[in-house]
């Protein structure tokens, strides 16, 4: 039995069976025999369903934001905030599915009677393993554009996340997505590994570089589709020239917002030896200003962590971090209280050696590094094997083109940071991941290509 935890009490809210390797395979077939009909069927009929899944979403919102916020720990402003926000990467997709599906004539030559053609046909049915973090999200990001383009889902939603994978199966079965095309598999690792043994046409997986590695090598023989989405260690170079109080308002909302547990949440901040020690005063005084507490109250900025394993990585760099030279400027401990809640943690002096400036923390926790020229901060953000997102703040825009020219992560900010757009593609490189959910890309990747050379 899956045991669903509360983060914020401790306590155990629900209890779950969990899919077996006999039930993963009869959901695998019942998914096989339907995806082709689904793959036949008019394109206006998917878009209808997908609209009507969002109109679903925005009615039943408090109570699949009180929910996420229950099984998650996170803010219930953060939950509404994650729910509203699918309804524009519907939109997106629904509005530009067509356009990607359409046959392209690359060439038409009548001397030669040759036509060249390509289209595009759906992968078959996937497997999507999924985070916990924003489930809305990352869930929706590859089931919306996989189902709209004719491919069958099984949907493994994060062990941390289950009432929400639950609840968005029953809304698309309410909007009109047939049972046998979109279907949850319930469990944990172990499960998602059971998941990886059926015969998929593609995987697309959300979560650390860990696991990432792990589902890589579980497919890897089978010359499948294979999407990863993984972790991030995201930076931000704040210049001299700038509003010292906005930019420090700015990345720690960028490093705090959703607990710290986003992938593309600030984690390493260079600031210009300028004006350095005003922006680490006010990036602190910001931070003291969160209120931590019961995720459920409108008033919490800072939840709980979902994972009592996080906890044990945030000590580890906090102490790492002080055994190092770290200055510890707020934070460094639990909060006093039920729950695993963590103090929002800021390091200044903080430098590559430290554990904090190198792994992912995924949490309440940050470390700010004195920089003493653009090239320096260039050279510190790109040191590392993540490449998922890097930011810098400064009010020249010819130099911020030129730092994030040279940075190696798929986004890049400027007087920005912590943002997802539906229009742009989200892909990370090195160990953030392969492939890219959002955009058109994000839809042409649940596609499988054929070539057309026609002579007659
Ligand atoms: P995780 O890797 O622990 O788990 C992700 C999913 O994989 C879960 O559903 C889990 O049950 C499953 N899983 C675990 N081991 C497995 C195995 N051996 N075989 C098959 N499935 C397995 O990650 P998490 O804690 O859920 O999520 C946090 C991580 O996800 C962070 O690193 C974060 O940066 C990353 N993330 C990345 C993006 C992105 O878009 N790049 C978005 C959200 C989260």
């Amino acid at each position: 039995m899956l045991k669903i935890v509360n983060p914020a009490t401790e306590a155990v809210i629900r209890e779950i069976g969990e899919d077996t390797p006999e039930t993963i395979a009869a959901k695998f077939k019942r998914a096989c025999a339907a995806q082709k009909a689904w793959a036949r069927a008019p394109l206006a009929g998917k878009i209808e369903a997908i609209g009507k899944f969002k109109g679903l979403l925005a009615k039943n919102i408090d109570k699949l934001a009180a929910t996420l916020t229950s099984e998650m720990g996170k803010p219930i402003t953060q939950a509404r905030n994650e729910v509203n926000g699918v309804a524009g990467r519907i939109d997106f997709f629904v509005e530009n599915v067509a356009r990607v599906l359409d046959e392209k004539k690359v060439l038409t030559d009548a001397a030669q009677k040759l036509e060249e053609a390509i289209t595009h046909e759906p992968l078959g049915v996937i497997g999507n393993i999924s985070a916990w973090n924003y489930p809305y999200f990352v869930g929706s990001n590859v089931f919306v554009p996989a189902l709209l383009t004719g491919n069958a889902v099984l949907y493994k939603p994060s062990e941390f996340a289950t009432l929400t994978g639950l609840a968005i199966t029953e809304l698309l079965y309410e909007a009109g997505i047939a049972e046998d095309v979109f279907i949850p598999v319930i469990g944990g690792a172990s499960v998602g590994a059971m998941v990886l043994e059926m015969p998929l046409n593609g995987v697309f997986f959300t979560g650390s570089y860990a696991t990432g590695r792990k589902i890589a090598a579980a497919v890897a023989d089978r010359m499948i589709k294979l999407q990863l989405e993984l972790g991030g260690k995201d930076p931000v170079y704040v210049c001299n020239d700038v509003d010292v109080q906005a930019a420090a308002e700015a990345t720690a909302d960028g490093a705090f917002y959703n607990t710290g547990q986003s992938c593309c949440s600030v984690e390493r901040i260079y600031v210009h030896e300028k004006i350095h020690d005003r922006f680490v005063d006010a990036f602190a005084k910001t931070v003291e200003g969160f209120t931590i507490g019961d995720p459920a109250d409108q008033k919490t900025y800072i939840g709980a962590l979902t994972r009592p394993l996080q906890i044990e990585v945030l000590d580890r760099q906090v102490a790492d971090a002080k055994k190092r030279g770290g200055r510890l400027l707020t934070g460094g401990e639990r909060a006093a209280r039920k729950g695993y809640f963590y103090r929002p943690t800021v390091f200044a002096d903080a430098d590559h050696s430290m554990e904090l400036m190198r792994e992912e923390s995924f949490g309440p926790i940050i470390g700010i590094q004195k920089v003493k020229s653009d090239e320096e901060a260039v050279s510190l953000m790109n040191d590392t094997a993540y490449g998922l997102t890097a930011a810098v703040y400064t009010k020249d825009r010819a130099r911020a083109r030129k730092v994030l020219a040279q940075a190696n992560a798929g986004t890049v900010y400027w007087n920005c940071c912590d943002r997802v757009s539906p229009r742009l593609p989200w892909s990370g490189r090195g160990h953030s991941g392969i492939g890219s959910t959002l955009s058109t890309y994000g839809i042409e990747t649940f596609l499988q290509l054929k070539a057309w050379h026609l002579k007659g």
